[in-house]
């Protein structure tokens, strides 16, 4: 079973490889990832955030039993509407911040088997995507927050908002 990677761990500023082979197993590590945001009581988790540098993602539904997958995710529309809520992230424990988003976007992505989805997200759910997909580009909430409110003492300055 893999672990959390941990800020400042430099795994977490690489960016992720295409997924090109849908085998059994990407669907474990799928598994084992839900496992462990389930564990942390997470709602949204990126392979990189376990050490595997590949485009995957899970968003835990509604039902905390439930999660989706989304990998080789691309963002093809970004609402000019943003919002701001307080993220955190597991892999910077701690820490909290308001993060500018865009309030609804849309995005492709192929699921476990290879076949591609389109998906229109809003809410919590597009803060999430955006979140994740993120990790994916290598770009952690200390990049993107508007103000840290909790655990800032915690973060290098090095890695300060931008
Ligand atoms: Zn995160």
């Amino acid at each position: 079973m893999p672990a959390l990677v941990l800020y400042p761990d430099p795994r977490l500023r690489l960016a992720s490889k295409k997924i090109q082979t849908f085998d059994s197993s990407l669907q474990l590590l799928a598994r084992e990832m839900y496992d462990i945001m389930a564990r942390a009581d997470g709602i949204g988790l990126a392979a990189a955030q376990v050490g595997t540098l590949i485009r995957l993602l899970i968003v835990r539904e509604d039902d905390e039993r439930q999660y989706s997958v989304f990998c080789n995710p691309v963002i093809t529309y970004f609402s000019k509407k943003k919002t701001a809520i307080e993220e955190g992230c597991l892999s910077i424990p701690g820490v909290m911040g308001f993060v500018e988003r865009s309030a609804k976007i849309r995005l492709t992505y192929q699921d476990l088997a290879g076949a591609p989805h389109q998906e229109k997200a809003g809410g919590l759910r597009a803060i999430v995507l955006q979140h994740e997909i993120d990790h994916l580009n290598g770009i952690l909430i200390l990049d993107r927050t508007i103000q840290i409110t909790k655990g800032g003492n915690l973060v290098q300055t090095n890695h300060g908002a931008a």
